[in-house]
């Protein structure tokens, strides 16, 4: 059977199972080879590798994923789309497909505790964040995160302190990995076409977080707290946090002790910077 990255080839399957897309379910099918080729370099993919892939859909990518990886887990929602999977991978016996919501499989339990993963997909854009940071946070095997995402939220997740796309989902992500955008990727790449830009960015699991701080949950509800209100000061964030306690007083004298403007912004402040602050206000 020739590839599904060919569209004629997915234009036929989708009718043949008479598959109607589910736009709650954000399914955009992928129809460009070149481009998967892009996200499996990118991912740096060998029969080494047990492969996590989020949203198989009709299994486009998977082909591509199960010809180069030694195991390819693959975790699709959309029970509809069952039967079309057992045929476009009937030829490969590396491929596991789970019928289950990416947001509620234990991960470690399927993949083996100690098992280090690569996760590749081509995400649905309605839960990219809770995706990733669900990966992060629940502390997943995963050596890296090549993923397709919203252009908008992959300049966010790659963005430096005082750029506009600078904000709360730049820090978590860079906390815990090194972002990396490999290609913007055109709406005429997927059927039916996005209506917003895409990019591939990869995520590479840091050994060890780029900064020291004592307690990460305060760490992130500071950072939260000081993205909610955009144009307002870091310190009136704060202090409108429904998730923190401290006073103004307590936290005028943390910035005076890092040398910082009570009027600063968090768009200014680094990562270590958010560290420091916790360690401080945290004491
Ligand atoms: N990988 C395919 C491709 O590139 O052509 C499909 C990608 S499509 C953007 C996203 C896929 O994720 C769809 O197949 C959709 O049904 C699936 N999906 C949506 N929400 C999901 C969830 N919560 N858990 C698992 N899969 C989900």
């Amino acid at each position: 059977m020739e590839k599904l990255s060919n569209p004629q080839v997915t234009i036929e399957t989708i009718k043949k199972y008479n598959f109607a897309f589910q736009k709650r379910f954000g399914q955009n099918f992928l129809i460009d080879g070149h481009v998967i080729d892009k996200i499996v370099a990118a991912a740096n993919i060998t029969k080494e590798d047990t492969v996590l892939e989020i949203g198989p859909g009709i299994g486009t990518m998977t082909q591509y994923l199960a010809e180069n990886a030694g195991k390819v887990y693959a975790v699709e929602i959309d029970k509809n789309l069952l039967p079309v999977l057992a045929e476009t991978l009937a030829e490969f016996d590396n491929v596991t497909v789970i019928n289950d919501d990416i947001l509620k499989v234990d991960i470690k339990k399927l993949v083996g505790e100690n098992t280090k993963v690569k996760v590749v997909a081509n995400l649905p854009y309605y839960i990219t964040t809770p995706i990733i940071m669900g990966l992060f946070e629940n502390h997943i095997p995963a050596e890296s995160i090549t993923v397709m995402v919203q252009k908008e939220v992959a300049l966010r997740m790659q963005a430096t302190p005082g750029s506009k796309d600078y904000g709360a989902l730049s820090l978590a992500v860079q906390y815990y990995a090194n972002p990396y955008i490999v290609a913007n990727v055109p709406a005429n790449c997927f059927i039916p076409r996005p209506n917003v830009g895409s990019a591939v960015i990869r995520l590479s699991r840091w050994e060890n977080p780029p900064v020291k701080v004592k307690d990460e949950a305060l760490m992130f509800k500071l950072i939260r707290a000081s993205f909610n209100q955009r144009r307002k000061t870091l310190q009136n964030g704060i202090n409108n946090s429904q998730e923190l306690s401290f006073t103004k007083e307590q936290v005028v004298e943390a910035l005076n002790k890092m040398g910082l403007s009570e009027s600063i912004r968090g768009e200014a402040l680094t990562l270590e910077q958010f560290a420091m602050l916790s360690d401080i206000l945290g004491a």
